[in-house]
């Protein structure tokens, strides 16, 4: 693979060097401001920064496949949005840009241009934190409490450095800040930040405390003044810790030799996710939280006091070509494997209601389950749970509401009787989420991937392929079979008789049909519609506004809604426990 380097500088060396020994990549030419031919090897041309013309030319190759982009920040911009232009895969160090805009713009860009835009935060890189991360995710110390990290300079930047740095939050805490959300699969949703010596955003010192959504407290130590390179972290969970403490004291390293092997990786890994098409590691949504953390810090500074963390508003439900593949493959599953038989099995596998659970035992046993089918960004299903019943009180609705807000997806609970082999497992979730279709009658062509649609068996049948199918006009939706999913498993547990409550047919309705997205967006199925359904249509319409809304905006803190919501579930049911 071809590639041409932009920028010679602290980061733009390490590149220029890795490009050398890897195998894969042929490095053709280096940009840079400065004259710099004496430093390069004499099959790499020099082009100077300021010979606009050279640049085009250059992007016009063909033979081009990628850049690499190692500028200063203010210049990231301008040049990922030529280079993808001219269909070329970035590599970029991090951040991106330094304005938010800009971030949504180069990553829309190359999803529009189906190129691959990479993000250096090279912490992920690092066979150390690799490791810890490794650790975390097969949940070997359990829930984390608290976590540190400590982060040390050295040497001391230079004045030129710092006035072209975007100071203390962006260039260093962000990558602290990025491989902390990553390993605990959250996010802050509170900051306060003590600063000390120093100015224009570039402090000698600072001391960041995060408070993260499921609770954990995360301490981050930066300064700019030791006698090493300092980077270590510490993580306190309910079983165990987890410390890295690899710190070589006056040995006067930097952070080219502590990150070596990380930017070795993860230039492989460019070449990798362009290769094998793969989705890069670090999101859109990666860099534009972690460009409102950074934010946040600076504020938190700025005003002297705690700061309640932002996020912004995403997309939903977007299920064009940039979606992730396993959200395709859950999609294609279902459609070929739900058939009305299917459907009839598993209601008899899942009809016994025999394991006894904590209604918060299972709403926590969730948080390890992550929704395959879901293209948005993924929060751990317990803060799904907080905020749509959060949104709907501040709202004012109906109690049951709230209620059914926190509880509407704990049918993915199914998966502790389930198995990958009949999609209710951990892995295979093609019988458990996603959208849900009616079976027994025609597959309507507005299902999202309707081209999955002559892969079900039952397409083949005379009676079922019909629009009436099976079914009789008018019949009403409580009439019909669904495709199996974690709406009818919870319908069903609470219709059961072993699970007394007092929850309004509105709830259950809700609950029952909220993933039929044909019939509540696509306006689908209107042939089975009862007097019934009539009536309660407007209260699918408006659950599913809090559904997907409440996959972004403010986090919440789940502690202290735990007593709130407890109040809820004794009002509604008679037992703080569920027969599942
Ligand atoms: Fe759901
Ligand atoms: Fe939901």
């Amino acid at each position: 693979m071809n590639v041409i380097l932009f920028g010679f500088g602290r980061a733009g060396k390490i590149h220029y060097h890795n490009c050398l020994k890897n195998a894969n990549i042929q490095l053709t030419h280096v940009i840079d401001v400065m004259d710099i031919s004496d430093s390069l090897q004499s099959n790499i041309h020099y082009v100077d920064y300021n010979d606009k013309d050279k640049i085009h030319c250059l992007m016009k190759n063909t033979n081009i496949q990628a850049v690499l982009i190692a500028s200063p920040t203010y210049l990231h911009f301008e040049m990922i949005m030529l280079a993808l232009n001219f269909n070329k895969h970035v590599f970029v160090e991090k951040p991106i840009s330094n304005i938010y805009d800009n971030i949504e713009s180069c990553f829309k860009l190359a999803e529009q241009k189906n190129l691959i835009l990479f993000v250096g935060f090279n912490r992920r890189f690092d066979p150390l934190l690799m490791d810890i991360q490794e650790k975390l995710e097969k949940n070997e110390i359990g829930k984390i409490h608290y976590a540190t990290t400590t982060s040390r300079d050295y040497p001391y930047p230079t004045q030129e450095y710092l006035n072209k740095s975007a100071g203390m939050f962006n260039d260093c805490a962000t990558h602290d800040i990025d491989y902390m959300c990553w390993m605990l699969k959250d996010k802050p949703i509170s900051v306060s930040v003590m600063a000390s010596n120093g100015n224009n955003y570039n402090y000698d010192h600072v001391a960041i405390h995060f408070k993260f959504s499921m609770g954990t407290i995360v301490s981050m130590n930066l300064s700019r003044v030791a006698s090493s390179y300092d980077q270590r972290c510490e993580f306190f969970g309910e079983f165990g810790e987890i410390i890295n403490n690899d710190f070589l004291q006056n040995k006067k390293l930097s952070f080219p030799q502590r990150y070596e092997q990380s930017y070795i990786n993860e230039l492989q890994e460019f070449y990798t996710c362009i290769i094998e098409h793969k989705k890069p590691s670090v999101s859109k949504y990666d860099c534009m939280n972690n460009h409102i953390i950074a934010k946040a810090c600076q504020e938190a500074v700025n005003q002297n006091k705690q700061i309640t963390i932002k996020y912004g508003d995403l997309e939903f439900r977007d299920f064009s070509s940039s979606v992730p593949q396993r959200v395709k493959d859950n999609y294609l599953k279902a459609r070929s494997h739900q058939t009305f038989d299917f459907v009839t099995k598993m209601q008899q596998h899942f009809g016994n209601f025999d394991i006894k659970m904590n209604i918060w035992d299972i709403l926590e046993n969730l948080n390890d389950l992550v929704d395959v089918s879901d293209p948005d960004i993924s929060h751990p299903n317990l803060f799904h749970a907080f905020q749509t019943a959060e949104m709907m009180r501040r709202d004012d609705l109906p109690d049951w509401m709230q209620l059914i807000g926190l509880i509407h997806d704990i049918g993915k609970i199914m998966y502790i009787k389930g198995s990958d082999e009949t999609g209710t497992g951990k892995k295979e979730q093609w019988a458990m989420v996603g959208d849900t279709f009616i079976v027994g009658c025609q597959l309507p062509n507005t299902l999202v991937f309707p081209e999955f649609n002559t892969l079900n068996p039952d397409m083949k049948n005379e009676i079922r392929s019909t629009t009436l199918g099976i079914y009789q006009k008018g019949c009403g939706l409580d009439n019909v079979i669904c495709s199996w999913g974690h709406d009818e498993y919870l319908y069903r547990i609470l219709s059961c008789n072993k699970n007394p409550n007092s929850l309004p047919i509105q709830a259950l309705y809700i609950i029952r049909f909220h993933s039929l997205y044909a019939y509540h967006d696509k306006l689908e199925y209107m042939q089975f519609q009862s007097h019934k359904d009539k009536t309660l249509f407007h209260w699918l319409k408006l659950f599913n506004k809090y559904d997907l809304y409440s996959k972004s905006d403010i986090l919440l803190d789940s502690n202290t809604l735990k007593s709130y919501y407890t109040g809820l579930i004794q009002k509604y049911f008679d037992n703080d426990y569920l027969f599942i």
